[in-house]
């Protein structure tokens, strides 16, 4: 077996009288793409957290996390040091430029500044923002910025990248960069751990994916063995049926959801049949997907 990135053993927080995540086992191997997709509160981000001390797991039966062999409740500096943090706040300083907020970022990991230079070119060119390196952070569109803090976390080399929500609210183009560049990294060798709440982006970049809800591990696995092992391969989109139902075949599963009816079956005839029944424009056939899978085994929506 690879060797271990993070081993984390019935993780357990609570804030108060609320469970934000619930007795969660998983082991990282090196060198993988790692995700976590569930709807907002799920407990995605507290996950993480616990990963670099951010968030401490309960003192009381917290259970226990390993990260390349370091402990983040005690050693939350040795393991910041060989990570880099991509979180969800913006937390550029505007008043600076590109280059700036690297310079000082870099300091941090006490790079000297003739060494800091060379990097800062390095991640910046990775991240195709050389042409932006003199441009105050508030000229800097939302893609950019998302780039620059991916940049800034890249600047000591990282083994380990975090990245909470790393798309969100960006354009397709962008997203599709962001997606390419972690593909770039892995392939060098650094081990990559992302919270997402996209099912496209849980299904192109991850090789091992934990499906969360309400702070529970819903199923764990490769996109593509979750959606073959536990939903059917197609599904028709009846929209706008309100309360009406459609004569659908013993063969197929239904689902209601948002004024829509969902069936699903593995034979394309079945549903290719039923479809026929409608006119185009009031229904989508196609492949089904995560959000399918979470759908069928929560009752709910990945984005509600
Ligand atoms: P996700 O990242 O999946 O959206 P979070 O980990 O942010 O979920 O949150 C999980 C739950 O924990 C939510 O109910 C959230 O409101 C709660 N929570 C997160 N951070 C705190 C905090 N600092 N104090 C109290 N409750 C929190």
């Amino acid at each position: 077996m690879k060797e271990l990135a993070i081993k984390a053993k019935n993780v357990h927080k609570t804030y108060g009288n609320l469970t934000a995540v619930n007795n969660l086992s998983f082991d990282v191997p090196r060198g993988i793409c790692f995700g976590f997709l569930g709807p907002n509160g799920a407990g995605k981000t507290t996950m993480m957290k616990m990963l670099f001390g951010k968030a401490e797991r309960d003192s009381v039966q917290g259970g226990e996390v390993s990260v390349f062999g370091y402990d983040p409740k005690e050693s939350a500096l040795e393991i910041k040091f060989f990570t880099g943090i991509v979180s969800q706040e913006d937390n550029l300083d505007q008043e600076l430029s590109v280059i700036q907020n690297l310079m000082i970022y870099s300091k941090f990991y006490a790079l000297p500044a003739k060494q800091a230079r060379i990097f800062i070119q390095n991640v910046l060119a990775f991240m195709e923002l050389s042409d932006k390196k003199d441009a105050p952070i508030r000229q800097l569109s939302g893609g950019m910025k998302r780039r620059l803090l991916i940049a800034r976390a890249l600047i000591n080399n990282p083994k380990l990248l975090i990245l909470d929500e790393p798309t969100t609210g960006l354009d397709p183009q962008v997203r599709h960069m962001i997606w390419d560049k972690l593909r770039d990294l892995k392939k060098q060798g650094v081990t990559i751990l992302l919270t997402t709440h996209y099912m496209e982006e849980a299904f192109q970049i991850c090789d091992d994916l934990i499906i969360m809800n309400k702070g529970e591990k819903v199923m764990q696995g490769p996109p593509a063995y979750l959606i073959d092992k536990h939903i059917e391969t197609y599904v028709l989109e009846l929209l706008h049926t309100g309360d009406k139902t459609c004569d659908a075949k013993d063969a197929v599963r239904t689902e209601f959801m948002n004024n829509r009816m969902l069936l699903y079956a593995d034979d394309f005839e079945i549903i290719k049949q039923i479809s026929d029944q409608f006119k185009a424009g009031d229904f989508i056939l196609r492949q089904s997907n995560l959000e399918d899978v979470f759908l069928k085994i929560t009752g709910r929506k990945l984005h509600e």
